[in-house]
């Protein structure tokens, strides 16, 4: 690729937002052109700004960078949006208004039926949901492409595979999600501390919406949702980061834990066959050990951005049991956008 194409981060200040400075300072394909956040950051230097919360240090020059006021007018040309939720709808649709790529991870337009709900392994094909946005919403050149939620990503590549190979009828899902899922500061430590906390608002919802709009068919300009269903229970567990899930399933044709373990293995989806920058090689990593994937253990396969599964097991009530576990602000917020981006640039969707 002869030039980097220049991109902006939308509520870079906060932890999804950090995560994208992190993946995004050093990539082959995109240069970091433009940090924007809330009027109380916008015009400081973003060293000052920001509470770096990440392990490793803020990378070097980017401190001294200045915060954009999150409005349509900087200097880039498609923007990952780390807003939050109760914002992100009509900003979103502003840059896009404005001709920029927007690439959110908020949940204002994930189920909009024009809007593509995209895991680059899972759902390539909905890409084609753009010409019906740009059509439907008069854009010429922006749009908008959401990922999912961060426990419905973990548990949409699980299912991706058993959904071809056996066909899904129903699944049972109860989720441990590490507290950065909150983001910053998030659950108090006094309720969080030896504590687990059996709701997260909003998030049984969606875990049992988003996997049936990413395995489910683009039809005419929108998405037929796939015929399952799922019941969620989410739990906010004392785990820094990482999202660890129980599942039963019922599939359409039995399948043995050995099969089953040989569609996960044999999976290698089209981010994988072009080598994305951010595709991890193997998308899944199956464990055979009793008690794995852990969360601490576990949560940084692939650089954050695989999916880890073990104990697969047959269930007595529906057919066949799991663990599946996530990296839920790698993969299950800044790396998904990032790797959804990738996918339309070598797609020839997106250029600088
Ligand atoms: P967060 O830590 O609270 O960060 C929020 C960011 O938005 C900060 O940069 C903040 O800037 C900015 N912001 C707040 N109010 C604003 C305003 N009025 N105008 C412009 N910017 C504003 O939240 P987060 O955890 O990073 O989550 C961000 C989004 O990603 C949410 O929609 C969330 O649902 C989604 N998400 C999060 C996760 C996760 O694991 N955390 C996973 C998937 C999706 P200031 O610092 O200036 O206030």
């Amino acid at each position: 690729m002869r030039n980097k194409i220049r991109v902006g981060v939308l509520g870079a200040t906060g932890a999804v937002g950090q995560r994208f400075v992190q993946m995004l300072v050093d990539h082959p394909w995109f240069e970091l052109a433009a940090l924007a956040a809330s009027d109380a950051s916008a015009g400081r230097k973003y060293g000052d700004a920001c509470r770096w919360l990440l392990s490793s240090d803020m990378p070097p020059g980017v401190a001294e960078e200045t915060v954009r006021e999150t409005a349509p007018g900087i200097d880039c040309d498609l923007v990952f949006s780390a807003l939050p939720g109760d914002l992100a709808g009509p900003v979103e649709e502003a840059f896009a208004s404005a001709g920029y790529g927007v690439f959110s991870n908020a949940s204002a337009h994930r189920q909009d039926s024009d809007v593509p709900l995209l895991i680059p392994e899972v759902n390539p094909g909905h890409l084609a949901l753009i010409a019906a946005q740009r059509v439907r919403r008069g854009w010429e050149r922006g749009f908008i492409v959401t990922n999912p939620n961060c426990s419905a990503v973990v548990l949409t590549m699980a299912l991706a595979p058993l959904h071809t190979a056996f066909g899904l009828r129903s699944v049972l899902v109860s989720t441990m999600q590490g507290l950065s899922g909150a983001g910053y500061p998030g659950v108090p430590s006094l309720d969080a501390l030896d504590n687990v906390i059996p709701f997260i608002g909003g998030e049984e919802e969606k875990l049992s919406l988003e996997p049936r709009k990413m395995l489910g068919k683009v039809v005419e300009g929108s998405v037929e949702f796939a015929d399952f269903a799922i019941s969620a229970h989410c739990n906010r567990v004392p785990a820094r980061e990482g999202h660890l899930e129980t599942v039963s399933v019922a599939l359409e044709s039995p399948a043995t834990p050995e099969e089953v373990i040989g569609a996960w293995r044999a999976w290698r989806p089209i981010p994988q066959q072009l080598d994305l920058p951010s595709a991890p090689q193997p998308p899944l990593v199956v464990r055979l050990e009793p008690d794995r994937p852990q969360t601490r253990l576990d949560r940084d396969a692939g650089g954050g951005m695989a999916v880890s599964l073990g104990r697969i097991r047959p269930c007595s009530v529906l057919d066949i049991k799991f663990v599946v576990l996530g990296h839920n602000t790698i993969r299950g917020a800044a790396g998904a956008s990032v790797l959804n981006a990738e996918l339309m640039v070598a797609q020839g969707m997106l250029d600088a």
